[in-house]
């Protein structure tokens, strides 16, 4: 199932896209997809609803993030053997692990402010996921069971507040609008394997990126089960994999977003992104 929330921003409402990819409303069976929508037990009276008896929703509309109340947003970085060499930095032996704020995460297509001050913001798409079912300590093997479904991520990035500021990445990813997620989530049903996903970011229509979830170090499973080792996992969680190589820090010379470049990212049955820096 294709879980989405559409409407304005603090306004959105639940909805699935229907085999047609035509956006239905399920406001009426549910209040929002807030962490507790995400059991699998919840996640398989969605999966009963016959979308097609659902309202329809106006093509066009806006979409949120496909998640509500999202209590922890984690990410993985240097994930991808090339990324990590276009960086100057070493393959990581476990994964490199840090947070973005809760205020960063947006809409899948809503435009992404500048900061002031920015001067070297820059692109990263991701496979991104959700925790459905609380993780602690959990081994490899049932790692995936704690998974709810899967959804694309921009991992925007301010390389100079990233790295030169002092401290921790943090800094440099957490700005308003700075995690795009959407447009849908992905139920994990559908996506018994998350390690063949195609990945395609372009700046003003040209490939940056183009790479394959097939190629992280550090697959989803360990990922789920590596975090459960050091804290706790609660449904809802979104959990970003890193980045394959492509970003602007790493094109000789660097080259970064300006105001009116637009990206595109594509994953395959996760859909695509578009967002206009302003
Ligand atoms: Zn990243």
């Amino acid at each position: 199932m294709k879980l989405l929330r559409h409407g304005s921003r603090g306004q959105e409402r639940p909805g699935a896209l229907d085999r047609d990819g035509q956006i239905r409303d399920l406001s009426l069976l549910v209040p929002d997809f807030t962490p507790d929508w995400m059991s699998p037990e919840k996640l398989a009276a969605l999966a009963a609803i016959d979308l097609k008896r659902m309202p329809l929703v106006a093509a066009g509309t806006r979409l949120g993030a496909p998640v509500a109340g999202i209590r922890q947003f984690v990410a993985i970085g240097l994930n991808y053997r090339k990324h990590a060499e276009e960086a100057g930095l070493e393959i990581p032996k476990e994964p490199v692990v840090f947070t973005k704020a809760l205020t960063s995460i947006g809409g899948p297509n809503d435009d992404i402010a500048m900061p002031i001050g920015s001067v070297a913001m820059d692109w990263e798409i991701e496979l991104g996921f959700v925790i459905g079912s609380t993780a602690r300590q959990v081994p490899v093997g049932q790692a995936l069971q704690h998974v709810a479904g899967y959804c694309v991520a921009n991992d925007v990035s301010e390389r100079d507040w990233q790295i030169k500021r002092n401290g921790q990445w943090g800094k440099g990813k957490s700005f308003d609008g700075f995690g795009p997620i959407g447009p849908w989530l992905l139920t994990a049903d559908e996506l018994p394997d998350p390690q063949t996903l195609p990945l395609e970011l372009k700046v003003n229509g040209m490939v940056r990126q183009s790479s394959s979830t097939a190629d992280q170090i550090f697959p989803v499973a360990e990922v789920v089960s590596y975090l459960s080792q050091f804290m706790t996992l609660l449904p809802g969680d979104l959990v970003i994999t890193g980045t394959p190589a492509g970003v602007g820090q790493g094109m000789k010379p660097p080259c970064f977003l300006n105001r009116g470049d637009v990206m595109e990212l594509s994953a395959g049955p996760l859909g695509t992104q578009r967002q206009r820096v302003i």
